[in-house]
């Protein structure tokens, strides 16, 4: 019996989390895989002895998920984990990996796998999560990640590593480059239960080919199953020609009348991918140009910066290319970093005051909370300004309503006051660092023998059925569902 469970959102793009579980069928119909289309909670149900399994990812919910799960409590493991043997991680992203410390907490005592970048950024996504959602207490804090760097096991792209051989099972796991932010991966798993093999294939999140930084996704050689997840299976992006066209036409803006562009963005993918792109920018064009400053106002985003700078031998041939023609794309001249809260406030007065062109690039993503917000209130009022949206905005947040009544001459609420928006407002939806409707499609046509079964997760409800559709129409000889749907 070799199975694959859900145990993540339901609904959404967050909230990762799958398990791959093999043992012998109780009905003595080895090799037949059951199906199982709703996901599997509930700590009552009891696992036999003769099972084991992974995990792969264990994020934390946001947005709507987030508030169904309002208490802290209700992010306690709830579901199985004394026959877990191992947690495979994807990548980084907190959605994918913000409940690794509730794992841990609920007993699970396994290696946790992943490539060689994500073991070097995982601790310092879990410090920086673990500080605003589990405690202030700074000895747990590094107890937490002790324990974590200690069962972190690096594996290299490409390279099979044993998870377990026991009796009648084994499982083999080998991770591929995902091209969605760096150390992101796809996992291939072999698994057997006495004569039974099958290759399983979880995507974790893929990223969109010709993005700046990181090589594309080869498709896998191999899956008898696909678990796929499907964030834009309903649409494609704009290519990179055409925002990077749009990207400098913002910044253009900037240079014109000394203004500031604001870019709300976290801190990992996004703000790596856009200095990428103003560097290339500065370099291109030249003169004028180099009087552009960039500003990045977040010491995480800084670190995984510098994370992102160390690790060249990940990034793609176009990235090598130009270190190797002696340019510096993530450590540029005019790139200034910001770290302390008091630089912070020094900077957001200086520059609502100043008429030097800046781009800063600052937290969170949706406006929500972090530094951003002090810039947003120093600068909405001022039509030399433009805040520029590189990522998805959530309905409810600051970032919604200043895409959506920005240009109309609206106002949005920070911290319980209003403040009109005189500034532009610009949306370039192509730095989201998730495949595409054809790259998805792409990425299951180019595995040589179509899989039996592909399982499509990770997605609103629309994107998901959408996805779903094409691939019946498109990949015949395989089932293709979405678990937890009926
Ligand atoms: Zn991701």
């Amino acid at each position: 019996m070799i199975e694959s469970l859900h145990h993540g959102a339901v609904n959404g793009v967050t909230g990762s989390c799958h398990e791959l579980r093999i043992g012998r069928a109780e009905s003595g119909a080895m090799g037949v895989c059951p199906r199982r289309d709703r996901p599997l909670v509930g700590p009552g149900l009891a696992v036999p002895d003769s099972h084991l399994g992974i995990l792969i990812d264990c994020g934390l919910f946001q947005g709507q998920e987030e508030k169904q799960r309002a208490n802290a409590g209700d992010l306690a493991i709830d579901f199985p984990i004394a026959h877990i043997r191992a947690l495979i991680v994807t990548h980084v992203h907190i959605d994918h990996v913000g409940r690794i410390p509730h794992l841990l907490a609920a007993g699970f005592d396994g290696p946790i796998i992943c490539s060689e970048p994500s073991a070097i950024m995982l601790p310092e996504i879990l410090e920086d999560a673990l500080k605003i959602g589990f405690t202030r207490d700074r000895s747990l804090i590094n107890r937490v990640l002790d324990v974590i760097r200690a069962r972190l096991v690096p594996v290299p792209y490409g390279q099979w590593h044993e998870v377990f051989d026991e009796g009648e099972c084994s499982l083999s796991v080998r991770l591929q480059r995902a091209g969605h932010i760096l150390g992101s991966a796809y996992v291939e798993c072999d698994a057997r239960a006495g004569d039974y093999e099958e290759r399983v294939v979880f995507s974790g999140d893929l990223g969109a080919p010709h993005s700046p930084l990181l090589p594309e996704p080869v498709s896998p050689e191999r899956a008898d199953r696909l678990v796929i997840e499907s964030t834009y299976g309903d649409k494609d992006h704009e290519d990179r020609g055409t925002r990077r066209y749009r990207l400098k036409q913002v910044l253009a803006h900037a240079l014109a009348d000394g203004g500031t562009v604001l870019v709300p963005a976290f801190s990992i993918g996004r703000t790596q991918e856009l200095l990428y792109e103003i560097e290339g920018l500065i370099a291109e064009f030249g003169g004028f140009w180099s009087q552009l400053e960039i500003v990045v106002d977040s010491p995480l985003a800084a670190e995984f910066t510098k994370i992102y700078r160390d690790l060249k031998p990940f990034w793609d041939a176009e990235a090598r290319a130009l270190v190797k023609a002696g340019r510096h794309p993530l450590s540029f001249e005019q790139l200034t970093v910001i770290n302390s809260h008091e630089d912070h406030l020094n900077a957001v007065e200086y520059l609502a005051k100043s008429h030097r062109p800046c781009v800063v690039l600052a937290g969170s993503g949706m406006c929500a909370g972090g530094r951003v917000v002090n810039y947003l209130k120093a600068m909405l009022d001022d039509a030399r300004n433009d805040v520029l949206f590189v990522g998805y905005q959530a309905a409810g947040t600051p970032g919604r309503d200043i895409l959506t009544h920005g240009p109309r001459g609206g106002w949005v609420e920070l911290d319980g006051e209003r403040y009109t928006i005189r500034a532009q407002v610009h949306q370039v939806g192509g730095y989201s660092a998730h495949a595409g409707q054809s790259d998805l499609l792409r990425f299951v046509e180019g595995i040589p023998q179509a899989p039996k079964e592909i399982r499509v997760v990770h997605g609103d409800d629309d994107a998901k059925a959408h996805f779903k559709r094409l691939c019946e129409d498109r990949v015949s000889g395989s089932s293709v569902l979405i678990p937890g749907s009926a």
